[in-house]
């Protein structure tokens, strides 16, 4: 029987998996879809995520970005990092970055998908690997989540977020967030000829009439060819009673997720992972939720305050003007954001 079996091997899973090898466990993880893989998502790594892989041994190639700078039709307010640079980086470079350290350390990763586990002996048996603990770090819409009946009564959430690349030179090292009434649009550089442009809000409507709500970002990626197809994911908000049933446990995105509003998902998910593997190499798998409330509760609760302010329709309109008249304040939320 093996220490733990990791369900999923996006960042989540991938970094339980590097973590608990540093902390003397034997780890397999369950991944179904070949590498590197891909996914929605802005892209950009805020600065406590940069630490938190080079922890890991992980040094991704990407563009360093210097801050975030939010933008409506007649505001603009930039907010720089103080505690070095965050990164915009491709999913698929983010990807191939964690698992060359997972092969650098002999982690197996089976291709094989989890969708139910049995208990036996102690222990849990998924895909057919007995395993003393199993972490679930498969997603938003984890499997594991609901076959350990973790899953919250069904709630109606709308956000959703859909991306795209195109081939155009950055013209910034800042993430430009655009607001509109209804959505906002992430521009992350991620290359030297590549920009990622995520949408996300709720309502009706492709990628095309989305981002029509943004002349002028529109107007920059004017005759900018598209350099991937369209991927989305949601709903974004994911409730759940607690992180953990037994000797099951789950991480990232698969754990509970708010929006992706402040871009740390990643961050948190990484955050998550350590404090996992110490509760687990502990044999202390019953202080995991308390741990991942107090890793995660910066995040959460700055997430959350945005959120409530961009659902009241008189408070919305404000925000972009707040941070312009502000600036030191919402350079003080961005650290705090960027370093939860
Ligand atoms: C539009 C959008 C923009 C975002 N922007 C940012 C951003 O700029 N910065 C940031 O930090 N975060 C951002 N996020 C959040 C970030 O993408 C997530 O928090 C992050 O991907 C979570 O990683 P994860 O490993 O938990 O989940 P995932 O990345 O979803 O990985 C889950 C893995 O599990 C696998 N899997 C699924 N089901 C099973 C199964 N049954 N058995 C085994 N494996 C399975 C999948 O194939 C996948 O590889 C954004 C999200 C969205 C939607």
């Amino acid at each position: 029987m093996i220490d733990v079996l990791v369900a999923g091997g996006g960042p989540a899973g991938l970094a339980t998996a590097i973590r608990c090898v540093q902390a003397g466990l034997s780890v397999t993880v369950a991944e179904p879809r070949t590498g590197p893989i891909d996914k929605a998502c802005g892209e950009g790594l805020m600065p406590a995520a940069v630490t938190r892989l080079a922890a890991l041994g992980v040094h991704p190639a990407g563009r360093p970005l210097r801050g975030i700078r939010y933008m409506d039709g007649s505001h603009r307010s930039d907010a720089l990092f103080r505690h070095g640079p965050g990164l915009g980086v491709r999913r698929t470079t983010l990807h191939a970055a964690l698992a060359a350290r997972a092969a650098e350390l002999e982690i197996a990763v089976l291709p094989r998908r989890v969708t139910g586990f049995t208990r036996r002996g102690g222990g849990v048996t998924a895909a057919g690997v007995e395993a003393r603990y199993l972490v679930a770090a498969d997603g938003l819409h984890s499997a594991i989540r609901r076959a350990a009946g973790l899953d919250p009564p069904p709630a109606r959430h709308t956000r959703f977020g859909l991306r795209r690349h195109y081939r155009v030179a950055p013209w910034t090292d800042l993430v430009e967030v655009y607001w509109s009434r209804d959505a906002e649009a992430y521009v992350t550089p991620v290359a030297e000829d590549q920009v990622g442009v995520a949408v996300l809000g709720g309502g009706r409507g492709d990628y095309s009439s989305r981002l029509a709500a943004f002349p002028a970002l529109r107007e920059r990626l004017a005759g900018a060819a598209p350099a991937s197809d369209i991927r989305g994911a949601g709903p974004l908000r994911q409730d759940v009673r607690r992180r953990t049933a037994g000797n099951v446990l789950l991480v990232g995105d698969a754990s509970g997720y708010l929006d992706a509003l402040t871009g740390e998902g990643i961050g948190a998910a990484l955050a998550q992972a350590a404090v996992l593997a110490d509760c687990v190499a502990a044999g202390r798998p019953d202080a995991y939720d308390r741990a991942w409330r107090r890793a995660s509760r910066r995040s959460w609760l700055l997430t959350s305050g945005l959120l409530w302010a961009r659902h009241q329709p008189l408070l919305a309109p404000r925000i972009v003007p707040a941070a312009q008249r502000l600036p030191r304040l919402f350079a003080i939320i961005v650290n705090l954001v960027g370093e939860a």
